[in-house]
């Protein structure tokens, strides 16, 4: 499901995806029963940086008045913000960079990468029943395929306490930094693969429009 342009959404619209996001399913309550169907879906979401456009532009000014790029932010709220797993920051690209060729990886690469990673998932998960890939993983999994050595876990501890993330967010950076160890071949989670998917936390950042 892709919607475009999120914080113009009603904020109890937005809050509804939060259970089907986090359990793959949605319950529906009515004075004398309720019953729950799967909702096992993607969320795919863009924004503005601010009302004007322009935070972080690298040539142009924002001219949104103080206070005004987090309000715009805080209509996303904190869980919701929780279990979206990469938040990517999309940069002006200037046209030398557009036009320039063979400066990418081709998609028929990527992909290859993309097959092995899950092919490595599947087999993770053989024995797990309803468990294929790593953002399905429960507690118990992440605690067995998510170990982290002594120098990761300085890295998270440090990031967590800088960043006040919460421990939703914790579970998804282990998931995250699990799928990029496994994009990479790796069988550990090294402090690099943790520190790209702190990466992807950027509006969870006190810094953000701070
Ligand atoms: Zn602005």
């Amino acid at each position: 499901m892709f919607l475009d342009e999120l914080p113009e959404f009603h904020r109890n619209v937005l809050e509804v995806l939060r259970q089907p996001l986090e359990d793959r399913v949605i319950s529906i309550s009515r004075s004398k029963s309720t019953v729950s169907y799967p909702a096992s879906f993607m969320l795919v979401a863009s924004m503005n940086p601010c009302p004007c456009g322009f935070y972080n532009h690298p040539q142009k000014k924002c001219l949104c008045p103080p206070g005004a790029v987090r309000n715009y932010l805080n209509k996303i709220s904190g869980p919701l913000l929780d279990r979206i797993d990469l938040h990517v920051e999309v940069s002006p690209v200037s046209f030398t960079e557009l036009s320039a060729e063979g400066l990418s990886e081709k998609s028929s690469i990527v992909r290859q990468r993309v097959i092995l990673a899950r092919q490595l998932q599947a087999k993770r998960y053989e024995k797990s029943e309803d468990i294929h890939c790593n953002v399905q993983m429960n507690t118990k999994l992440l605690h067995s395929f998510c170990q982290i050595t002594v120098p990761g876990q300085k890295l998270l501890q440090q990031a967590m306490e800088k960043l006040s993330l919460s421990a939703r967010a914790y579970d998804r950076i282990l998931k995250v930094a699990r799928t990029i160890a496994d994009l990479g071949s790796s069988k550990a989670i090294q402090p690099h693969h943790l520190a790209e998917a702190l990466q992807f936390r950027s509006l969870d950042r006190s810094d953000w429009a701070g």
